[in-house]
C-alpha cells in the first residue's frame, strides 16, 4: 500500500519530468531510492543534443527516447550505486522492456499507478507477471 511519503516522492518523480522530459506527448519522470536512501531521477529523454520536435512527438519519437526507468537506473551506473534492494516511485507503470531493466537490476518494490491492460503495445499484463515471478512488491497508487 503507498504511503504518503510514497506519494510525495511520485509528486517529485512528476516535477522531475515536467523539468527534464524530452517527450512533447507524455512526459515521464521517475525517482529510485537504493537500499542506502541515495536518490537518483530520470525522465524519457533523447540522449543526443538534436532534440528536433519530430523526435519528441509521435510517431517519430519512438527510436529516440529512453524511457524514465533507463534513464534514472543510468544516472545510477555513471555514479557507482547498486540498485539491488531499491524502489522505484513513477506514474505510470513500467513497459515490458523498463520492468526487464528493473528485475535484472533486482529492485525490491516499485510504487504507481495501475496499468492499462488493455494498452498491449506496453506488454503490462506481462510486465506485471516478471515482476511478481522476481518477488518484486508492487504497490498500487490507485
Ligand atoms: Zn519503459
Amino acid at each position: 500500500m503507498a504511503t504518503a511519503r510514497d506519494r510525495s516522492l511520485i509528486r517529485q518523480a512528476e516535477r522531475y519530468a515536467i523539468e527534464h522530459s524530452d517527450d512533447l506527448d507524455n512526459r515521464v519522470g521517475v525517482v529510485i531510492e537504493a537500499a542506502t536512501g541515495e536518490m537518483a531521477c530520470g525522465a524519457n529523454r533523447i540522449p543526443s543534443p538534436y532534440k528536433y520536435d519530430e523526435r519528441r512527438t509521435r510517431p517519430g519519437k519512438y527510436p529516440w527516447m529512453v524511457h524514465a526507468e533507463i534513464d534514472a537506473i543510468m544516472a545510477f551506473a555513471r555514479k557507482g550505486v547498486d540498485i539491488s534492494g531499491a524502489t522505484v516511485y513513477m506514474q505510470w507503470f513500467p513497459c515490458s522492456a523498463c520492468a526487464a531493466a528493473l528485475c535484472a537490476g533486482r529492485i525490491a518494490r516499485i510504487v504507481c499507478s495501475r496499468p492499462d491492460y488493455g494498452a498491449d503495445r506496453y506488454h503490462f499484463g506481462k510486465a506485471e507477471q516478471l515482476l511478481r515471478e522476481n518477488g518484486i512488491v508492487i504497490d498500487f497508487t490507485d
